[in-house]
């Protein structure tokens, strides 16, 4: 298959004092090589923790996670290492993911020391200075430290640091929220460039539909711990399937002079992840709930080639 990355019955739960906090419960998707998948969902439903799942920077409390037809999760810690050259993250807030007390060029041949790529210490700056370079940074800066960067280099220090090893596979978790909306589509131009440059596979981690609106081939919604929804992007936004992504969709912000009518307001209690019951997870908001809906957890499925959904009523609802 020309499927990088297949996540079956990703489970991740934690304890806590009020009980088992399902965060990400049996979560089902792939992702094409060379494509970008978005993934979205409210805060808190469980997308950054999917997200480091998959790398194994949180275990899995089951479930596989198969990159290149083999299972992460069975790996032992020296087979990690080796995977983990091909499977990188970018972080939201990069300031935080940055040791303040070293310079741009150490942060940045960092991976490479640990690795130990090149034996010869000027192959390492030279590599460096090329990263630099892919990322739009003057080699001037190579002294420079985090706090004297603005939001934007500095996320592109991040995105060097995450390109050091020559990945196949970057996870992005909302790599753009933390930066001013001026700076924003500068890294997401970035991002894009350097995935066709290198052919690298995205997961891109958002809230904000209109960011992963404009980066994604292919777009998982995700709700209180499970995807309820994974189609192609034009799929998506022409007609989606689930009432909650119905929901979604229709709360992007677009300019308008007159109320928006059509904006499907959210009631009803958001449940708790924590010992959660069965059945559907949207069903105290959704209009459509059906007494199946209480009873039945909806199960991810194939309804139409490529269009996977986790409702029971999609049938009707599309009639
Ligand atoms: Fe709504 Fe029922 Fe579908 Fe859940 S399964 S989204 S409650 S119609
Ligand atoms: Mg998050």
């Amino acid at each position: 298959s020309n499927n990088i990355l297949e996540v079956k019955n990703l489970k991740k739960h934690f304890k806590t004092p009020k009980g088992m906090l399902h965060a990400v419960d049996d979560v089902s998707f792939f992702i094409k090589e060379g494509e970008t998948l978005g993934l979205v969902g409210e805060s808190g439903c469980g997308k950054s923790t999917t997200g480091r799942a998959i790398l194994r920077l949180l275990e899995p409390t089951s479930g596989e996670v198969n990159f290149e037809g083999k299972n992460i999760v069975d790996f032992n810690g020296a087979q990690m290492r080796e995977a983990r050259k091909n499977m990188q993250i970018i972080f939201q807030d990069p300031y935080a993911s940055l040791n303040p007390r070293m310079n741009l060029g150490q942060i940045i041949a960092e991976p490479l020391l640990i690795n130990k790529v090149y034996k010869d210490r000027q192959k390492v700056t030279e590599r460096v200075k090329e990263l630099m370079d892919t990322v739009g940074l003057t080699p001037r800066l190579l002294n420079a430290f985090p706090h004297e960067l603005d939001g934007g280099r500095r996320q592109r220090v991040g995105v060097a640091r995450a390109l050091a090893l020559n990945p196949k596979f970057i996870v992005q978790d909302e790599p753009v929220s933390a930066l001013d909306v001026s700076i924003q589509a500068q890294i997401l131009n970035l991002m894009q460039d350097i995935q066709e440059e290198l052919g690298l596979t995205y997961l891109f981690i958002s809230h904000d539909l209109s960011v992963v609106k404009h980066v994604s081939d292919r777009i998982a919604v995700m709700y209180l711990g499970k995807v309820v929804e994974l189609s192609d992007y034009n799929a998506i936004f022409r007609n989606p399937l689930h009432p909650y992504t119905q929901a979604l969709l229709s709360a992007i912000p677009v300019p308008r002079v007159d109320a928006p009518d059509d904006m499907i307001i959210l009631e009803g209690d958001v449940p708790s992840p924590v010992n959660p019951p069965e059945g559907c997870r949207f069903y105290g908001r959704c209009r459509y709930r059906q007494d199946i809906c209480k009873s039945k957890t909806p199960e991810l499925r194939e309804y139409e080639p490529e269009r996977f959904v986790a409702c029971h009523l999609v049938e009707e609802l599309q009639k």
